[in-house]
């Protein structure tokens, strides 16, 4: 709880406002903005809007400033956070995460920048030269994935189109050592229209991205000298983490096979389909190392098993070839961009340590990934984005509230009931066994025959719509479409539509493109496709559905970061337009919404809004009285303390913990703020 700044630039620890109602939550936030004051904590958590300018905040000096400071000494900040987790981490060796949640374009990715840069800053003061190595490939790991992670969307010019997850490993010395990255659900379907043009671009193909069907969308925006030094920068990143030449070769190889497929055409002649001219499949078999033959083959026709265990080759219509050429091309960038993370993990793993030679190693997790989103039409990816932050928001209801409990428990305080809506009963909706909303999504996709979206959702009511939180046009005829299901979520509700469900949910690619891939004399290709090797009879008896991969893959994250002492970043976009002065009452108070901040601060204020230890507290007010002023003659600060609190009458509404005194409601600081702020 910072209170350096004076009360002009509002407050700065939202615990603060005389009520906690969105009105007031509102009005402090936006003078905060137009104040330029972009950070304002909830207790320890960091609330900030994008600036959407440069800020003179992150130099060397404001670095300096936070370095092993208390959170409440400085002004909110980025820093604060960092070091808070940082000091955590070296203090009481606990593993730490940072959990930077918000919707795109709310400044994510560049305050998960700042975070690293921070702690990049702040450690090795000696300058020993393998940590700086560990510390350079981490910093380098960024560019490379923004340039392949990364798309342009309407909604922000430098879109992360994947979740990141990024564990920092350090040493007893509180030096990094190495870490690891995981990624989430990478959003191919846009990358591949909108993004990327200054790899793609830069493939030597054709100069112009205007040629290529799947970059033509994002193309018209781009100026060429930045790409041409973004390009430099990749490349030379991809160098210093240690990608050999053959392996950024490989890169640029399947890069170049992905654009020429999208703009392969078939016709259909006299009843067979064919591939438009033959250049394109020749390019092909050259860039991934493979026959003309095959390459064809994979594009014209699919291997089945029948019932009857028997194995037989169908032809595509045009129809199914071009949907499987496009999954295809999804299919090897998302290959390619999981083995570019993979590489960089197996450079960056943490190797030879010893924990009785080096001590603890202990862990500090960045964690940048989408926050709820709400569109005018919500699909397959919507639901998997909202439900991984429902998963994520029940794991901060329980990491608060046990921080809390941890925290009184430790002071010798009582520790009192804190009320508050536990999502839990939403979590099961999506993801029960047997009833829930992605278990009725894997039976409908497993279900052989024809079962399309419509039949799907009638499943979905079948079991689901006694559900409180679950309505579709059956439970609710208002409700405007058939195709439609509503859930009810802790930040409102969403409306989606179950069209495309069901394709979005299966694996959409032929084995026969994995065996392709598989049997390339590329060593790089092939490591990349290693199920290629698998018979179709193997493949189809029980594929993983795309909601059974994610919903495995964020168990796994929770689990991580459930072992973490938490801090959170919850970044809000103040407008569409981009632009550092404007500030959209109506966006912003949806974002606070979603985001649950006035939950947050009234569990904050539940139990103690403020708590600061004696010593402390007493260097901030013993001006306002006689018995501390200057110094206190008592014994014990905390007796010091309580001459202050006395003094001034709140003796009702504070406790005294071991270290630190406790204090309810936060009307009790004003009256000793104001009487510093006369005094000073
Ligand atoms: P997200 O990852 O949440 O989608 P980004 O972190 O990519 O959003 O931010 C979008 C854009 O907003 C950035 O490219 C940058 O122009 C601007 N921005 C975000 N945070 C800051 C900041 N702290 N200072 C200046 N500009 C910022
Ligand atoms: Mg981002």
């Amino acid at each position: 709880m910072a209170e350096l700044e004076g009360l002009e630039f509002g407050k700065s620890d939202f615990v603060l406002l005389d009520e906690v109602n969105m009105e007031q939550f509102m009005e402090n936030l936006k003078l905060r903005f137009e104040k330029a004051r972009i950070y304002t904590f909830i207790g320890e958590v960091v609330v900030s809007v994008n600036p959407y300018k440069q800020m003179d905040i992150y130099g060397k000096e404001a670095i300096d400033a936070y370095r092993g400071r208390e959170l409440y000494e400085n002004p909110p900040h980025l820093y604060a956070v960092a070091d808070a987790a940082y000091k955590a981490m070296k203090r009481r060796a606990k593993d730490t995460c940072i959990v930077i949640s918000g919707e795109s374009g709310a400044g994510k990715t560049e305050a998960s920048k700042y975070i690293m840069q921070y702690i990049a800053a702040i450690t090795n003061p000696s300058q020993r030269a393998e940590v700086e190595s560990v510390k350079n490939v981490l910093l380098k790991s960024n560019c490379v994935l923004e340039a392949f992670g990364n798309a342009k969307t309407n909604r922000n010019d430098n879109s992360s189109r994947f979740g990141k997850y990024m564990d920092i490993n350090f040493n007893f010395n509180g030096d990094p050592t190495g870490g690891h990255i995981n990624n989430y659900l990478l959003e191919k379907v846009r990358l591949l229209r909108g993004g990327s043009e200054e790899m793609l671009g830069s493939l030597h193909l054709q100069n112009d991205p205007v040629n290529y069907v799947y970059t033509r969308e994002g193309a018209a925006s781009t100026t060429s000298n930045n790409d041409r030094s973004n390009h430099r920068a990749v490349l030379s990143a991809l160098q210093v983490i240690g990608f050999s030449e053959e392996e950024i070769d490989s890169i640029y190889r399947i890069l170049g096979t992905i654009l020429i497929l999208g703009n392969l055409q078939f016709e259909t002649d006299s009843e067979s389909v064919q591939v438009v001219g033959s250049e394109a499949v020749s390019d092909i078999a050259g860039l991934t190392t493979t026959e003309p033959d095959n390459v064809t083959k994979s594009l014209l026709y699919r291997t089945v098993a029948t019932g009857g265990g028997e194995v037989i080759e169908k032809g595509h219509t045009e129809k199914e070839a071009c949907f499987g050429r496009d999954a295809f091309a999804k299919a090897l960038y998302e290959r390619l961009f999981c083995w570019i993370v993979a590489r960089i993990n197996a450079v960056i793993e943490v190797k030879d340590y010893n924990p009785v030679l080096h001590g603890k190693n202990t862990v500090i997790g960045v964690l940048d990934i989408y926050g709820f989103e709400i569109f005018d039409n919500n699909s397959f990816e919507q639901f998997c984005i909202n439900y991984c932050n429902e998963k994520l928001q029940q794991l901060f209801i329980e990491l608060i509230l046990r921080q809390e409990q941890d925290e009184y428990q430790r002071e010798g305080i009582t520790w009192q009931h804190i009320d508050y809506f536990n999502n839990q009963i939403i979590v099961d909706l999506v993801e029960q066994p047997h009833k829930g909303i992605i278990s009725v999504l894997d039976e409908a996709c497993l279900t052989v025959g024809k079962v399309t979206d419509t039949i799907c959702l009638e499943s979905m009511d079948a079991k689901l719509g006694q559900h409180p939180h679950y309505t579709s046009r059956k439970v609710d005829k208002t409700m405007e479409f058939h195709r439609d299901f509503r859930i009810r979520h802790y930040a409102g509700d969403v409306t989606y539509s179950v069209e495309g469900f069901l394709d979005k949910n299966k694996d959409p690619l032929f084995q026969d493109f994995k065996r392709l891939m598989y049997n390339s004399s590329n060593p790089v290709l092939k490591e990349m496709w290693p199920d290629g090797q698998l018979s179709i009879t193997e493949v189809t008896k029980r594929p993983l559905t795309a909601a059974t991969l994610f919903k495995n893959s964020i168990v796994a994250l929770v689990d991580k970061l459930g072992c973490k002492e938490p801090y959170y970043v919850r970044c809000i976009k103040p407008n569409e337009m981009k632009s550092p002065v404007l500030f959209d009452d109506a966006r912003c108070q949806h974002q606070v919404a979603y985001l649950g901040l006035l939950e947050n601060v009234r569990v904050r204020r539940a139990g103690f809004a403020y708590r600061q230890p004696y010593a402390r507290f007493l260097q901030r007010y013993k001006m306002t009285c006689e018995y501390t002023w200057p110094n206190h003659l008592m014994e014990t600060d905390r007796e010091a303390v309580e001459a202050i609190v006395t003094q001034h009458g709140f003796q009702d509404d504070v406790a005294y913990g071991h270290t630190k005194l406790f204090v309810r409601t936060p009307r009790s600081l004003f009256t000793l703020e104001q009487e510093r702020a006369a005094l000073i």
